[in-house]
């Protein structure tokens, strides 16, 4: 048995999401493919020999369209998965879910009145096995309660279109969704601290970039975004308990030893670091559907309460002060 996917957004992550599903993930078809650009749209699809739809809204409505992936940019995610909800098909959304507070909260009363969870958001760093590693050891309460959480997520440069802001909201944003699943809470508040600007990169940037959060139960969280850092990507996240300590593996590799030095690579592209989650991901949601059951992986509510966290970041941006995480009661659906 294979399940129908249509993708809305034939862009960088769209086109390799549909050649995961069409090669690497089993039990998935792509039969049909939409992009405001229908010349992105039309190679995308030939290459797994997809159809073209002329619009998002069609591709939904679409008989062989069993389940939606959306990948276009995100203002338009909020419209396209509220579209699936109405039409009772399950929706993989990249994130962000949402850029506006208030289409959150008509995604979750939409999923609500729906009667059973319908949309899954791609935090991908939920299905790393080292960050699977880490969830195991606090769940089995070996490092005791958590105290601390220092996380550092640097990328070799970015191009110039990233702006001061997307820090919070395109980068740190996965530490946030990470951070909340691990310790298993909600942040309260947040702090942006802004230390000396590198000057490797555009002036117009302020980078790096640190926040500094609070969860529900007075734990501490630091995030430092560092986007122009030279030498790598590199992701990584120690969480300090009352009875020890839990460190999130790097990437396996050789140790050259050479010359009275031992190194190893760091990599350089995000998409290389997280592929075999991007792999899991996918093939968790699709094990799902094929057994009719609803996505384990994260909700609306963990989309909505990502960019709740995120938007509040920015705000301290510009203020400098704390500011308080204002999330509503999380409604027993998503429990
Ligand atoms: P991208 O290369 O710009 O691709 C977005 C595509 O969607 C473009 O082809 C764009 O067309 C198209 N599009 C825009 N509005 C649309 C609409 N209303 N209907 C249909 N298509 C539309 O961006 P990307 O890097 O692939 O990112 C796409 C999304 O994935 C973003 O939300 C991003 O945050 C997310 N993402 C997540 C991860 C992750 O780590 N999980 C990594 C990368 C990206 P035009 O180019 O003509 O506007």
């Amino acid at each position: 048995m294979s399940i129908g996917i249509g993708l809305i957004g034939t862009g960088w992550i769209g086109e390799q999401h549909v050649h995961r599903l069409a090669n690497v993930v089993s039990g998935a078809r792509v039969v049909a493919v939409s992009d405001i650009d229908a010349e992105s749209a039309g190679k995308v699809a030939a290459s797994v020999g997809a159809r073209v739809v002329d619009s998002a809204e069609a591709l939904i409505e679409d008989p062989e369209v069993e389940a939606v992936v959306v990948t276009s940019w995100g203002p338009a995610h909020a419209e396209q998965v509220l579209a699936c909800i109405s039409a009772g098909k399950p929706v993989f959304c990249e994130k962000p879910l949402i850029t506006e507070i208030a289409d959150g909260q008509r995604i979750l009363k939409a999923e609500q009145a729906a009667g059973r969870r319908l949309v899954q958001v791609g935090f991908m760093r939920r299905y790393d096995a080292g960050y699977r590693q880490m969830k195991r050891v606090l769940d089995s309460g070996e490092i005791g309660a958590p105290l601390m959480a220092h996380c550092v997520h640097r990328n070799p440069n970015v191009r110039e279109a990233y702006t001061t802001e997307m820090a919070a909201k395109d980068t740190a944003v996965h530490e946030v969704d990470s951070l909340r699943w691990l310790l298993g809470e909600e942040f309260t508040s947040v702090q942006t601290i802004l230390p000396r600007k590198t000057s490797k990169r555009f002036p117009h940037l302020q980078d790096p970039q640190i926040f500094l959060f609070e969860t529900a139960s007075g734990a501490r969280v630091d995030v430092e975004a560092f986007v122009n850092c030279q030498y790598g990507y590199d992701i990584q996240c120690e969480i300090v308990g009352e009875d020890g300590a839990v460190r999130l593996p790097d990437p396996a590799g050789p140790v050259v030893r050479k010359a009275g030095r031992a190194s190893a690579e760091v990599l350089q592209e995000f998409g290389d670091r997280f592929a075999d989650a991007f792999d899991v991901e996918l093939q968790e949601w699709v094990d799902r559907l094929i057994a009719g059951q609803e996505p384990t992986g994260p909700t609306s509510w963990d989309g909505f309460a990502a960019t709740v966290v995120v938007d509040a970041a920015v705000r301290s941006l510009h203020s400098g002060g704390i500011v308080p995480i204002d999330l509503p009661p999380r409604p027993d659906f998503y429990a």
